[in-house]
């Protein structure tokens, strides 16, 4: 039903006192490696709660591949599309202090190497979606050739992370733009209002269909151009431990509940559930929710 085009990353944390200066050397603790990326984030937190969801992406011929791998079959995602080889495995070097700030280096490697070719030779997968999900940390040409390339019933979720700019023709497949406080800035520029309400119609005035805005603790706004309607889904109260990957999780629910046919404000109003219970755990895949686990909440 569902398919994530998008990364596969190891992210490797280190925990230090504080970083190392330019041609300093510092001791950390040990190292954790954690599957990641945002594509791969996206098809897991479908897949736990009980989405059939595939993932098109590429790995290197790696443990760090075999790694993601593993995770992806073992939370019931269809890994066919998975190609590997190429480059090395993306890799996320993370270092986190005790005060729990992050500095990030991110290695694309093989997320890097997945091609227009590659998502032309997935054309079935494509056809069979009825849901895509994409977001931006593979190749822009990639990410116009699944746009391009999707069915004619098939509807396209997008997540424009990392901010870069996107073309019209993107923008205007967009059902829903799904972006963070941060992402929404970046494509207004100065353009943008004021608050969240103002940012809505600005996006939309860029060409998707449908925007939906994640604040955080407060929710998500949904802005649908068919029905002119902006409303406001709230979020559960929920203790806040880490919100690491909340906003892939937040994703992946929406995109799934939308190819179920769900209404957009629907999809949301599910969406917003599945965020708040992944900030209730730690890390980022470890911390996404059964559908259980969501109804509990
Ligand atoms: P991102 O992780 O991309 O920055 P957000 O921080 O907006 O995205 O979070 C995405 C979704 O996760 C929110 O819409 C909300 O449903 C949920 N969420 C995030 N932080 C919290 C929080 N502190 N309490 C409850 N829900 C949260």
């Amino acid at each position: 039903d569902l398919l994530v085009v998008g990364s596969a990353n190891a992210d490797l944390v280190i925990g230090v006192e504080r970083r190392p200066a330019p041609g300093e050397t510092v001791l950390g603790s040990d190292l954790a490696v954690h599957p990641g990326g945002k594509g791969a984030n996206q098809s897991l937190a479908a897949a736990r709660l009980g989405a059939r969801t595939a993932l098109l992406a590429r790995v290197g011929d790696d443990g760090h591949g075999r790694l993601l791998l593993e995770s992806q079959r073992a939370a019931g995602v269809d890994t066919d599309g998975v190609l590997v080889g190429g480059a090395p495995t993306g890799v996320a070097l993370i270092t986190v202090d005790p005060s729990g700030d992050n500095s990030i280096v991110v290695s694309p490697g093989a997320n890097g190497r997945l091609t227009p070719e590659d998502v032309r030779a997935a054309a079935p997968l494509l056809a069979a979606a009825r849901v895509i999900s994409v977001q931006l940390e593979i190749p822009p040409a990639t990410v116009a050739e699944t746009v391009r390339r999707r069915g004619p019933e098939t509807r396209l979720v997008l997540n424009p992370s990392p901010p870069a700019p996107l073309p019209a023709e993107v923008l205007a497949a967009c059902d829903p733009l799904v972006v963070n406080e941060h992402e929404a800035r970046y494509i207004l520029g100065d353009g943008a209002g004021r608050t969240p309400q103002d940012w809505a119609p600005a996006l939309l005035a860029l060409g998707p269909r449908s925007v939906v805005i994640t604040l955080g603790a407060a929710g998500a706004l949904v802005a649908d151009s068919r029905t002119d309607s902006l409303d406001h889904l709230v979020s559960p109260e929920v203790e806040a431990v880490d919100t690491t990957g909340a906003g892939d999780a937040f994703t992946a629910a929406l995109a799934w509940r939308l190819g179920r046919g769900d209404a957009l404000r629907e999809a949301a109003a599910f969406a917003v559930r599945v965020g708040a219970a992944a900030v209730t755990a730690r890390g980022a895949q470890e911390s996404f929710p059964t559908l259980e686990e969501v109804d509990a909440l």
